[in-house]
């Protein structure tokens, strides 16, 4: 399953905000919604390796891509096979869900508390639209459908969502089996809609910017959930509360500032975030890292790789 660059930026970002920044709680709140929804995909994906589909088929998750206007489109997941396509939208939601029909308006009540969500249906319709428009182009008939799941059993649905294409997830593979007697013939072959699909797919870059004024420095222990500052000795961080020693952690240090800053990052940048104020040892563990260096003399910055081996 591909995580989206907006997970890896939050979850990143939550443990580098200030304990005193205004925007903490709300990006911690972020972070677990994001969670949420996740552990909801994690359990689609469960449920239908479980389930013997009739045909060849694949499944993508967390499909993000950007249209010919530029608007971007993300799909929890997008199910395809020779007879049909399937996007769904995974809801992690709890409580009692209502909806409006004619007003588009979808709402969940909680402890006596109503709360209106962005209409799961229209989401599910507009990525069906854009499917169906690019497999027009693609000059390729097949149908497209779309389901809204709910993950969470607990949650319970009002009889106004009746009729509407949203159920609880363990009534997936149900819905897969009348999709099959509904559409019994091949329409497209499968290879070259996943290719296709696959050439369309681009990661999305992250919702948020952070001022890096506002990010913790220092090289933060892993153990102690990032609360706590290590320190540089002699070829190790260490950690002065539990006690913790890693060399990884200078190279999971520079993935959060790529995450959160940007790939370039020069002497200065790095003895500042590393919190590393010699400037001898901080050209040493640069090339420790084996960091690309780029530009000369008062101008170079080195380039943090997206994995280090
Ligand atoms: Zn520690």
């Amino acid at each position: 399953m591909q995580q989206s660059r907006h997970y890896l930026f939050v979850k990143t970002l939550m443990y580098r905000m200030k304990m005193d920044d205004l925007d903490t709680p709300a990006i911690e709140q972020e972070f677990y919604r994001l969670e949420a929804g996740l552990s909801g995909e994690q359990k689609l994906k469960r449920l239908l390796s479980d389930y013997h589909f009739k045909s060849a088929s694949h499944i993508f998750y967390n499909f993000e891509c950007i249209n010919s206007k530029g608007f971007t489109h993300q799909m929890d997941a997008l199910l395809i096979t020779p007879h049909f396509v399937v996007v769904m939208e995974v809801k992690q939601i709890s409580g009692t869900l209502f909806y409006k029909p004619a007003l588009h308006e979808f709402s969940r009540v909680q402890e006596n508390v109503s709360e209106n969500f962005p209409n799961p249906f229209d989401q599910a319709y507009r990525h069906q639209l854009f499917l169906e428009h690019q497999f027009k182009a693609w000059q390729i008939s097949i149908p497209v459908h779309h389901i809204v799941v709910l993950a969470n059993h607990r949650a319970t649905l009002d009889h106004s969502l009746t009729n509407f294409p949203i159920m609880h997830m363990s009534g997936i593979p149900r819905f897969i089996e009348k999709l099959y007697r509904q559409h019994p013939n091949p329409r497209a072959n499968i290879t070259f809609l996943q290719n296709h699909l696959e050439q369309l797919y681009e990661q999305l870059p992250p919702r948020r910017t952070i001022e890096r004024h506002r990010l913790r420095n220092g090289v933060l222990c892993k153990a102690c959930d990032y609360v706590n500052e290590m320190h540089y000795r002699q070829g190790y961080f260490i950690c002065p509360v539990c006690g913790g020693k890693s060399k990884e952690a200078l190279y999971e240090t520079f993935l959060q500032y790529r995450i959160l800053v940007g790939p370039r990052i020069t002497n200065k940048e790095f003895r500042e975030f590393f919190n590393i104020p010699c400037i001898h040892i901080a050209s040493k563990l640069l090339a420790k890292a084996g960091l690309e260096k780029h530009g000369g003399n008062k101008g170079t910055y080195y380039l943090i790789p997206e994995k280090f081996e």
